[in-house]
């Protein structure tokens, strides 16, 4: 079986159409917190298995041998290395083939990185044939309020003239694909980016020159940055935590094109003009 978890969630629900097109129907499961969201799936043949990576006990059953599993990191920063090492100890009891998980960039020296890389070495220490898939941003990151950024016309940030080579998340999802349907991706690492990296000031002209008005970049101090994001309405934590990741950003920790993504999904990745395009029309 193909197994993944995190099946519900955005980057979880295209590795699974992925899947689908791949694969029968009946050789994929999934491994999600509410069954209800995955009804359509389960109609379509996919087993749905309901656990929490957080209960250890949800996830007996989970697996099977010789399964190929994708872990898909979840988003309770602070409980994820004990509830990704559950979901590895389930793996592990269950001997299954291969054990993905979507990581973060090797070069990644910002404090969200921790937690992925933690993880990566229980994967490690547990003796599971493994892939790790380090991806790099999404796109979508920069594109969640893009009719409000285009209606501001500013690009804010703090990461300087940092570059980074984001994906859209259908290239990161492809990847997850590849490897879990393919052959010889086990004890892998996998540094995955899209092929060009840009700037802020670069997005800010994307946007410029998609919907036709001024869009600018401004940079600010990482304390102005997050006070704007507080201001906003962002929980404090989590605009500390985009204020480390655009420093890591300045420092070139997200701008790495090794061009492993584009070789494991056999087309170049998803140009940034085309995800802002996409965007703006959504
Ligand atoms: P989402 O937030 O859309 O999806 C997260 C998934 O993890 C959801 O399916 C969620 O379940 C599941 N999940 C979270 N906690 C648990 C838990 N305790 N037990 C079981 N499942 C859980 O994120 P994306 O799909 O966009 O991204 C996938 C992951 O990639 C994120 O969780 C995060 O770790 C990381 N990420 C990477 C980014 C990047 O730019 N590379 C940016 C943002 C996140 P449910 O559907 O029930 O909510």
């Amino acid at each position: 079986m193909y197994v993944v978890t995190g099946a519900t969630g955005q980057l979880g629900r295209l590795v699974v159409e992925g899947l689908l097109a791949a694969v029968p129907a009946s050789e994929i499961a999934v491994v999600v917190r509410s069954a209800a969201k995955a009804e359509e799936w389960a109609e379509q043949g996919v087993r749905v298995h309901e656990a929490d990576y957080g209960r250890p006990e949800t996830l007996v059953g989970a697996f099977s041998a010789g399964d190929r599993v994708l872990l898909i990191s979840g988003n309770e920063f602070g409980s994820r290395v004990s509830q990704h090492g559950a979901v590895i100890d389930a793996a592990k009891a269950a001997g299954v083939a291969l054990l993905a998980y979507t990581s973060i960039l090797g070069t990644a020296t910002f404090r969200l990185g921790d937690e992925h890389k933690a993880t990566e070495e229980l994967l490690l220490g547990s003796g599971l044939p493994y892939a790790l898939l380090r991806n790099g941003w999404y796109t979508e990151n920069y594109l969640g309020d893009v009719a409000g950024t285009v209606e501001r016309g500013v690009v804010l940030g703090s990461a300087g003239d940092g570059r980074v080579a984001t994906a859209a998340r259908k290239d990161y999802a492809d990847a997850a694909v590849a490897v879990l349907t393919g052959e010889g991706h086990e004890n892998r690492v996998y540094e995955l980016s899209g092929d060009v990296a840009w700037s802020l000031s670069e997005l800010a002209a994307e946007l410029t020159e998609a919907s036709g008005r001024p869009v600018e970049h401004r940079d600010v101090p990482a304390a102005a940055h997050r006070e704007v994001l507080v201001g906003a309405g962002m929980p404090e934590g989590f605009a500390e935590v985009f204020v480390d990741v655009d420093a890591g950003i300045a420092r070139g920790e997200l701008a790495g094109t090794s061009g492993d993504l584009a070789r494991l999904i056999g087309r170049p990745t998803v140009p940034l003009a085309d995800s802002v395009r996409a965007a703006l029309n959504a």
